[in-house]
């Protein structure tokens, strides 16, 4: 069973501003060459989840303006194609994800691209909180959903369940409805 979670999970309330890890200049979180910040913290408790380590708001290290100088000076390197975020959460922790991709978007403006990886829906996201859905609204690709063990399928592109979908934002925001990108 999914759990319900409308408004619930406030960053606010529940991010400790912390990173699992930075993984610069990978091939393997989206298309081209990423630079991947894993934020610390999710509540989604997947069965299963990947990454259960990094569930905890209190794991790893804390995101300084240090560290986010240097993501964003690896992203400035040439043949980088963009940012990836994954987690953890990214929409719990949207404190250090907001900071991030709008210092990316002042720097280099629309020449990097976004992924994010969510337990939220992007349906979900467009009526969530205000801060989660100002966080899809600089996002280029979702890929979206809890990840259910039952539905797993190894070898599916960037996501690990049947259920979850690569989510073209910006084709879905100009449509009105939610557009899948395709690989
Ligand atoms: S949403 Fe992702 S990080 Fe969160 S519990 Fe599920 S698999 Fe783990």
């Amino acid at each position: 069973m999914l759990l319900s979670k409308n408004k619930q999970f406030l960053a606010e309330d529940f991010s400790c501003q912390r990173i699992a890890s930075y993984q610069p200049f990978n091939a393997v979180d989206g298309e081209g060459i990423r630079c991947s910040v894993y934020v610390s913290g999710c509540l989604f408790n997947c069965k299963g989840c990947y990454n259960k380590v990094a569930q905890s708001f209190k794991y790893g290290e804390l995101y300084t303006e240090a560290l986010e100088e240097k993501i964003l000076t690896d992203i400035g390197h040439e043949g980088v194609q963009g940012l990836s975020l994954l987690g953890g959460e990214p929409f719990m922790n949207t404190q250090v994800c907001l900071s991030l991709v709008k210092k990316l978007r002042e720097r280099y403006g629309l020449t990097r691209d976004i992924w994010i990886w969510s337990g939220y829906t992007y349906d979900e996201l467009c009526n969530e909180s205000e801060d989660k859905q100002e966080l899809l609204s600089y996002c280029d690709i979702l890929v979206d959903g809890q990840f259910i063990q039952e539905l797993f399928k190894p070898n599916l592109a960037y996501r690990g369940s049947l259920n979850q979908k690569i989510v073209d934002v910006v084709k879905s925001k100009i449509s009105g409805e939610e557009v899948l990108y395709s690989i």
